[in-house]
């Protein structure tokens, strides 16, 4: 038993993925015995409706100087925040505004207010993404955002008019004083916009992969309305997202401060009709994954036995959770390649199996590649074409394992 981080009720996990490192932890050999783990449980809470991690990994193991994970790094994630921005900016500010982002990263989203004049402010734990944001002139404080820093932030610079997020919320143990630091620096009529992977994605395509050290929520909602309530914040709009395999952008603002869209009130009936407010949805969702996980590995076993070659595409913090819940290593998956410099020559975390630089999937194409950037499909599997063309096949595991040629 333990405590619900959001309403105290005491909840018990309902599913157990193991012992696990941290999903963004790739190592050199040398350092496999320090290696970080941490027990990683899943529970549901029935009053406030939030699925939650039971523990969470310290946090100055996950955010720190050499944070690996650079926004801007993507295209398609580049384009996304433009268009996020450009939401903003035409539906919610007015003269003079100013902007507040939380985890602003690199810069991918600000760089849109920046460019436009429009006065801005992020806020970002990790100092090095922080510090490559301030190279293309955005204002960034490297801070943990709470209660404290928001007072300072109103003293310094006055309320905002608009709190953005994404993929940052979801991350935070504390967010009741993040909610209540929300509250205070927001105008009356400020709206506040974030967006998270969704629950509803995770159970529809168990693709359970969302969870991980770094996700200690997955967010819906109703978990969301409980949450900012209790702050005296509501929600007034709700747009699903295609991003990370299913996410939603969520829009609040202080209570009857603005309309509340029909939408709202149809995502509140979907999850209720969902029954993602019910325990028996939970229990049905570990039997999923655990189907899902036995498929896996008889398949890789199975290509195993016939001598064919698997290698791994995309070394993403996901693809932690699905080798080490697997207990997927070496022995069937040859490397997994990755495009990212920083993890080249390393290895996955908990499972070791070693990361190589793109030019080795495309010198020497595998039988069988699995794919771990699923929420990219579309994208990887038009640029792939000449590994299909050599006889390749992609391994999926979302919504279900199949083999796709
Ligand atoms: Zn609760």
């Amino acid at each position: 038993m333990c405590r619900c981080l959001i309403c105290e009720t005491q909840i018990k996990s309902f599913m157990s993925f193991g012992r696990m490192p941290l999903g963004n932890g790739f190592l050199a050999p040398e350092n496999y015995s320090k290696e970080y783990f941490f027990d990683m449980d899943a529970a549901f809470c029935e009053k406030c409706k939030m699925f939650q991690l039971t523990q969470q990994p310290d946090e100055e193991q996950m955010f720190h100087e050499n944070y690996a994970f650079f926004s801007g790094t993507s295209v398609f994630m580049a384009k996304h925040f433009q268009e996020f921005a450009e939401d903003v900016i035409k539906n919610y500010l007015q003269s003079d505004p100013f902007v507040v982002e939380l985890g602003s990263n690199d810069g991918i989203m600000l760089k849109n207010f920046a460019d436009r004049g429009i006065r801005h402010l992020g806020v970002e734990p990790s100092n090095n993404v922080a510090e490559a944001a301030r190279k293309k002139g955005i204002e960034c404080i490297t801070e943990f955002f709470n209660e404290d820093l928001a007072e300072k932030i109103v003293k310094e610079k006055g309320q905002a008019d608009a709190f953005l997020a994404a993929n940052v919320m979801c991350h935070i143990p504390y967010l009741h004083s993040v909610v209540k630091g929300i509250a205070t620096l927001l105008k009356p009529n400020g709206i506040v916009m974030f967006e998270d992977p969704y629950l509803g994605d995770v159970f529809q395509k168990t693709s359970y992969d969302q969870i991980y050290d770094e996700h200690t929520f997955l967010f819906s909602a109703t978990s969301i309305q409980y949450l900012f309530g209790v702050h005296g914040l509501e929600l007034i709009d709700v747009i699903h997202q295609e991003t990370h395999g299913g996410s939603m952008r969520y829009v609040l603002s202080h209570k009857g401060a603005r309309a509340v869209s029909d939408g709202v009130k149809n995502q509140l009936d979907f999850e209720k009709s969902f029954k993602l407010d019910q325990s028996a949805s939970y229990l049905q969702f570990k039997q999923n994954c655990e189907r899902s996980r036995e498929e896996l590995v008889a398949l890789l076993k199975d290509l195993k036995s016939q001598g064919k070659r698997v290698a791994g595409y995309g070394a993403t913090s996901k693809s932690t959770t699905i080798l080490n819940y697997c207990g997927i290593g070496p022995d069937l998956i040859e490397y997994i390649s990755d495009t990212t410099p920083i993890k080249q020559g390393k290895y996955t975390p908990g499972a070791h199996i070693p990361v190589k630089p793109y030019d080795e999937f495309k010198g020497n194409y595998p039988d069988y590649a699995v794919l771990f950037a699923w929420n990219h499909a579309k994208e990887i599997m038009a640029k792939e074409q000449d590994f299909l063309h050599s006889g390749g096949k992609w391994i999926v595991f979302v919504p279900k394992v199949e083999v796709l040629d």
